[in-house]
This record gives C-alpha cells, sequence and structure tokens, in this order.
C-alpha cells in the first residue's frame, strides 16, 4: 500500500487528453524519477519470477517502455505487438472496438513457438480491449497466455474481467 501510494505520487492526471472529456493518466513522471521506475519493475516482475515465461509481448507503445526491461529480468524473448502497418516483415493482424471505431493490432508471424508461455505487459488497463486483442495474436501463434501486467488499472472500466474471461491468466496490476 505504501509502494502503491509512492507510485501514485508519481502519476499526473491530464484533463481533456487525447480528447475532451478523457483524464488521461500521464506515466511520464513515473518514468523520470529512476526510484519510481525501478520499484515499478520490480513489483511488475514479481509474481513471476521462478515461473515459465518464454516471451514478454509489449504493447505499443508505452508497453515497450517496461516490456523490454521485464523480458531482459525474467530471461525471456521481447516480442512487439504493435499498430497497424509498422512491423516491416509478414504479420498475424487482429481487429478490435476501440471507444470510437475500430483499431488493429499486428504481430510478426513466427514470433511465438507452439506451447511458448507469455506475460503480455502495457501501461495501463482501460476496457481491455487492447489487451485482449495482444492475447488473441499470441494464442493465434498457439502460445499460452500466462499472465498481463499493467503499471495502472482503471477498475471501473472492468478491463479485468474481460482479461478474466480468457482462460487462466493471472491478471497483476500495480495502482
Ligand atoms: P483499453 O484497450 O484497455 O481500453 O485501453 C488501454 C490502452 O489505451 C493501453 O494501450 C493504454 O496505453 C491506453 N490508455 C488508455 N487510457 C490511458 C490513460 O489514461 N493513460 C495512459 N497512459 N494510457 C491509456
Amino acid at each position: 500500500a505504501q509502494a502503491t501510494r509512492y507510485l501514485q505520487a508519481h502519476l499526473r492526471d491530464v484533463p481533456d487528453f487525447p480528447r475532451p472529456g478523457i483524464l488521461f493518466k500521464d506515466i511520464t513522471p513515473l518514468l523520470a524519477e529512476p526510484r519510481a521506475f525501478h520499484m515499478t519493475l520490480d513489483l511488475l516482475v514479481h509474481p513471476f519470477i521462478g515461473r515459465q515465461i518464454d516471451a514478454v509481448i509489449a504493447i505499443e507503445s508505452r508497453g515497450f517502455l517496461f516490456g523490454g526491461a521485464l523480458a531482459a529480468r525474467l530471461n525471456a524473448s521481447l516480442v512487439p505487438v504493435r499498430k497497424a502497418g509498422k512491423l516491416p516483415a509478414a504479420v498475424d493482424r487482429v481487429a478490435y472496438a476501440l471507444e470510437y471505431g475500430e483499431a488493429e493490432l499486428e504481430m510478426h508471424k513466427g514470433s511465438l513457438r507452439p506451447g511458448a508461455h507469455v506475460l503480455i505487459v502495457d501501461d495501463v488497463l482501460a476496457t481491455g480491449g487492447t489487451a485482449a486483442a495482444a492475447a488473441t495474436l499470441a494464442r493465434g501463434q498457439h502460445a499460452i497466455v500466462a499472465g498481463f501486467a499493467f503499471v495502472i488499472e482503471l477498475d471501473a472500466l472492468l478491463g479485468r474481467s474481460r482479461l478474466a474471461h480468457d482462460g487462466e491468466a493471472q491478471v497483476h496490476a500495480l495502482i
């Protein structure tokens, strides 16, 4: 609880971003404070230490900021999931619903070995649509989603229940 309060003090609420009426959780103050960033990485990785994690899937773009560091700590592969059109080689693609409209995420074909255990990482869990789409890509390559790790969970949006439907994966959020 004390750690959570410390990390929370390094978040900034930005009103009306990216659109009027949205209160955006800005993580850049947390990235800027070495002690807070280090603590975030320690706490994010903690439940997955000693478990089989073959690959960390990092979701563009703020998931990249945490995913690389977590993959190094877990001795796991790092696999980026990106918005449409960014990855250079052949991709698998999934479309998912946003609050307004639709988006697509892509992962390189052959990124995951069948049966690989993966951890999906992003900065914020909101409705869960983005993380669920990443899980769909992973399962499409016959991987097993062992867990999800987020710095922030906006629990009023019930994203966790959406991911919980997705089998046995552990959903881990710090704040
Ligand atoms: P979801 O798909 O769960 O509704 O939205 C999660 C995605 O939107 C994540 O990739 C996350 O980076 C982004 N996102 C949504 N709301 C916020 C927010 O308030 N702050 C930040 N940093 N990202 C957000």
